[in-house]
């Protein structure tokens, strides 16, 4: 087999190895049905109770309350930038969003087709490398949307922005999901594409609080109503069941490495020396402010572009993969991810020590 390197990628991202390990026997046989997990029917008792294991394991890791509808869609986190409004905003309501970055933006952009969308705060003055700390709502907005983690810019909210009381919080979660632990009660819904903290592409876990469900648009099309996939336990249609398969396994994953306290503690120990090097480094600067800071999408910059692209090409000799930056940003971007090992993170503080010494 071929060895595997470290991947950094912003996502799809690196998954756990004995996740991918057992997925790859399920492959072939789900178990002992001599079925695999992606020839099953979705209707069928095997993969009902992968699909029931899936919702119990992600409602006990987060500790969602019972009043919320746990929801496996499909269209990735952008088809929930136009659901969102389409079934909480109406016409004649505002929704504040705050504009946290590129997909904060295209949220917003998707809100405006139906309704009021105010922008309650942006950080796009200084290329969206902060997290603003001033925000100015509505009167009385019908939700507030925010990006939890920007994966281009490597920022995150470390803890829930301050709205008035009574909002209804609804958070694009696709880069920091469990990654730590979360209040679900503080939102109404939270949303997040697997492709980075939980699973493969294809698979959107939405976790809405059931009167959102209750009092949402019901003149829509029936694919597009939260209603829909929550009374039918998503199932109205096939459903991604591979995803669903592999979600319940990260879960899994995750509970065994101690749930998501654990999972926070590992994921500052190996963000740490990586922010530690770049506040010493002569070289090497934080793309950030520092308060702002993700644990998830490190960014960084020489503040030179061939020497960046020296850097990711030395980088992929050493056998370490997706740093190169987004390119709104440029320099690196090093995506550590909860199943990223933290010795692909010493390896490659270990790299910019010897780069930056041959440098300067
Ligand atoms: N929100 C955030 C924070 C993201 O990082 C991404 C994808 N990188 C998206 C939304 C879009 O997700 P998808 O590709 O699943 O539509």
């Amino acid at each position: 087999m071929v060895e595997r390197i470290y991947n950094f990628s912003a996502g799809p991202a690196v998954l756990p190895e004995p996740v991918l390990e057992k997925a790859q026997a399920s492959l072939m046989s789900l178990g002992d049905t001599g079925v695999g997990v992606c020839e099953h029917s979705h209707r069928g008792a095997a993969f009902t109770e992968v699909y029931d294991q899936a919702e119990a394991n992600c409602r006990e890791l987060a500790g969602i309350p019972d009043n919320y509808r746990v929801l496996f869609l499909q269209g990735g986190a952008s088809s929930q930038f136009f659901m969102i409004p389409m079934n909480l905003l109406s016409k004649d309501q505002t929704a504040d969003y705050l504009v946290t970055g590129a997909w904060a933006k295209k949220a917003i952009a998707e809100a405006k087709r139906f309704g009021t969308a105010h922008e309650a705060c942006s950080s796009a003055d200084r290329n969206f490398s902060y997290i603003p700390r001033e925000v100015t709502y509505s009167p009385s907005p019908a939700y507030v949307h925010f990006t939890s983690n920007n994966t281009i810019y490597g920022t995150q909210f470390h803890t829930e922005p301050d709205c008035p009381d009574g909002s209804v919080l609804v958070c694009d979660a696709s880069s920091d999901i469990f990654s730590g632990p979360i209040d679900v009660a503080k939102y109404g819904l939270i949303y997040a594409g697997a492709q980075k903290n939980l699973g493969p592409s294809g698979v959107t876990l939405v976790i809405i609080r059931d009167d959102l469900i209750e009092t949402s648009n019901p003149d829509l099309p029936t694919m597009l109503r939260y209603q829909t996939h929550a009374e039918k336990q998503s199932m109205f249609n096939t459903p991604p069941t591979f995803g669903i398969y592999l979600m319940g396994e990260v879960f899994k994953w995750i509970q065994q490495q101690g749930g998501l306290s654990a999972m926070a503690e590992h994921n500052r120990a190996k963000a740490d020396p990586l922010y530690q090097f770049l506040d010493e480094s002569k070289l090497f600067n934080g793309a950030a402010d520092s308060d702002s800071r993700s644990l998830m999408n490190v960014t960084f910059v020489t503040g030179d572009e061939n020497l960046d692209a020296e850097f990711v090409k030395a980088a992929s000799a050493a056998g370490m993969s997706g740093l190169k930056g987004h390119r709104s940003v440029g320099g690196m971007r090093a995506s550590i991810y909860n199943a990223f090992p933290a010795k692909g993170v010493e390896a490659l503080v270990a790299l910019m020590k010897e780069f930056e010494a041959k440098h300067s």
